[in-house]
């Protein structure tokens, strides 16, 4: 019954998957059927999505778990596009979709298929089921069937055209698919059980008549297979054993397991897990597309959305997905993971990884009137304090530099130790200084600050007299630093469930209009001259930060990845056993 198999070839690279976290239930379901010799040893797993989006996040969660099982069994795992849809589906998705799986790390090598590859053979078992008796040809319309199929509490009615007969069905099935009849007219269903308890099983339509361009069979096909049909079938096409799937199909499994025993084919073992939920996030391609489309983003790749392309962009590492993944691990009910646990997994990441820089964002000069005119020196200034193989770069210190707004206060407040009249701090790798005065513009607003050195702290090293400074603050050189666009990303959502609504109103009216700030120009220093797209950098004090592809020579746009500071660590070590908060 089986066609060849396709899943059979090649050897199995293994791809870098975070190290494997605490056992979980569909990987203890693995190892039982592993250690039964269910499938002569075999782990074959497939993610399989619809190219109707980009992927996001709670993609990255399915393919991190479909990947990760089977590299860590010796077992392979195929990317399969169920193109089942023709109307809704696009070539750039699939593409989309490839390039995002091979971002996260993880290779299909040559097991890539397409739902719409299987077309003919699930024709072919479609026609079987026919002569079984086990499908028929209905005319009623989709309103028809839809008041024909009962509800949870009463069971379904008959359709008059159930009856059939065999050749009748082969007959019009047969005219179906040549094209005689229009959209919508008849469909083909299973012939189970209107008074299932199971909907599911209330004749389920298995083919449509569309006739649509599918993006790969062109106009060969005027009648679709429905999802239900061709995913289960697909899977046993592949020889999957460990189909893993989002909870929402655990009841469509009893029909899968139908068609598998009634066509006599690979038996495919479904296994559903909870979908990922993330506070102040919506992951559903429908809406994410709704987005894009009205405009409120600017397009599937903007920083702020929660696509595999956007976050990217923004910053995030392949390695932080993959180890939050793996911490957030899987279960049987849904719940809402933190946003801030996300976050967390990628500052852990990028603190390993990232070179430090002194940028600022929002510059005040000041000038340090005993410091000798013309005078550069060139400061030796860490590159990793957690990675000492990263060595050490010069930093050039003048007259003029630029200091943030928000380390300035003329009149601080209580608790505020950084620069103020008469204050003495210590700049990073610079030296210690101290405010004499200010110079202010004819509204008040301080223009700049005039401070004195004290030569006797080179490096921002503590002078002989042993005196302590409360305060360490970063700074650019004017002369030397460079301009650059710095944009500054809060949550796409004001609401922690951005699908909760007044009456009336849908998610968009959740969205955070402060969810974007340009910061123009930012003043960052010389180093950071050669950077290129996507290089990923901590400006310090303030965050982690990379390069956005809207950069051009002469034109540096950096993206804030996240901020600095952890709330979810703080959470973590305040819950008991540092479960993610559910
Ligand atoms: P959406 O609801 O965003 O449109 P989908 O489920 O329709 O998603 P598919 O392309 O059909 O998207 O999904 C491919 C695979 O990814 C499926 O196996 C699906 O179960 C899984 N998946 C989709 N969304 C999530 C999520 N939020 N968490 C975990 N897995 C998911
Ligand atoms: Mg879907």
């Amino acid at each position: 019954m089986n066609p060849s198999n396709p899943s059979t070839q090649a050897v199995v690279k293994t791809p870098p998957v975070a190290a494997p976290g605490p056992s979980n239930f569909i990987r203890d379901i693995v190892l039982e059927d592993l250690k039964a010799n269910k499938y002569g040893g075999r782990v074959q797993t497939r993610f399989p999505p619809e190219p109707n989006g980009y992927l996001h996040i709670g993609h990255a969660k399915s393919i991190c778990l479909n990947f990760g099982l089977a590299a860590e069994f010796g077992g392979k795992t195929n990317l399969r596009f169920d193109d089942t849809n023709p109307s809704k589906e696009e070539t750039e998705y699939v593409e989309s979709i490839k390039e995002n799986v091979r971002w996260l790390g993880f290779d299909w090598e040559d097991r890539l298929f397409y739902a719409s590859d299987y077309f003919d053979q699930l024709h072919e078992w479609a026609v079987t089921l026919i002569k079984a008796g086990k499908a028929y040809v209905d005319d009623l319309t989709a309103d028809e069937i839809r008041m024909h199929r009962g509800t949870l509490t009463e069971p379904g009615k008959d359709s008059p055209y159930r009856k059939r007969s065999v050749e009748e069905n082969l007959d019009l099935f047969e005219r179906m698919r040549a094209g005689e009849f229009p959209d919508g007219s008849r469909v083909l269903r299973a012939k189970i059980d209107m008074a299932s308890p199971n909907l599911n099983m209330r004749d389920p339509v298995m083919y449509r008549i569309l006739h649509a361009e599918h993006h790969r069979t062109g106009n060969k096909w005027c009648i679709y297979p429905m999802y239900d049909y061709a995913h289960g079938e697909s899977d046993s096409i592949e020889e999957v054993t460990h189909s893993i799937c989002t909870l929402e199909f655990e009841d469509h499994r009893p029909l899968y397991n139908w068609f598998i025993q009634q066509l006599g084919i690979f038996p495919s073992r479904q296994i559903e897990f909870d979908r990922l939920n993330l506070t102040y996030t919506l992951l559903s391609k429908r809406k994410l597309l709704q987005l894009v489309e009205e405009g409120h983003v600017s397009g599937w790749d903007d920083p702020r959305m929660p696509t595999i392309s956007g976050i990217k962009r923004r910053g995030y590492t392949p390695e932080a997905i993959r180890n939050f993944c793996g911490a957030i691990g899987v279960s049987k009910t849904n719940g809402s993971i933190e946003l801030a646990m996300l976050e967390h997994f990628v500052r852990e990441d990028l603190n390993k990884r990232a070179q430090r820089v002194m940028a600022v964002l929002r510059p005040l000069k000041v000038v340090i009137d005993n410091y000798p005119e013309n005078q550069i020196e060139e400061m030796d200034a860490v590159n990793n304090p957690e990675d000492p193989s990263a060595g050490t770069r010069k930093v050039s210190f003048s007259r003029v530099l630029y200091i943030e707004q928000d380390d300035f206060r003329e009149d601080p407040p209580k608790q505020y130790y950084r620069l103020s009249p008469g204050r003495e701090v210590r700049l990073r790798y610079g030296y210690f200084v101290t405010c004499t005065s200010v110079v202010k513009k004819d509204q008040g607003e301080v223009a700049e600050v005039h401070c004195t050195y004290d030569p006797q702290t080179r490096g921002g090293n503590s002078p002989p007299d042993g005196r302590k400074v409360k305060s360490t603050i970063h700074w650019v050189s004017a002369a030397h630093a460079i301009d650059a666009e710095v944009r500054i990303y809060d949550n796409l959502f004001l609401k922690e469930d951005p699908n909760q609504t007044e009456a009336g109103q849908n998610f968009t009216a959740n969205l955070n209009p402060k969810s974007l700030e340009i910061l123009s120009p930012a003043k960052v220093e010389p180093s950071l001259a050669n950077a290129t797209v996507g290089n990923r950098y901590q400006f310090e004090r303030l965050g982690y930060f990379c390069v956005d592809p809207d950069s051009a020579p002469g034109k540096l746009v950096f993206n804030r990845t996240v901020a600095l500071k952890d709330t979810w660590a703080k959470i973590e070590k305040k819950t008991e056993k540092g479960s993610p908060k559910r």
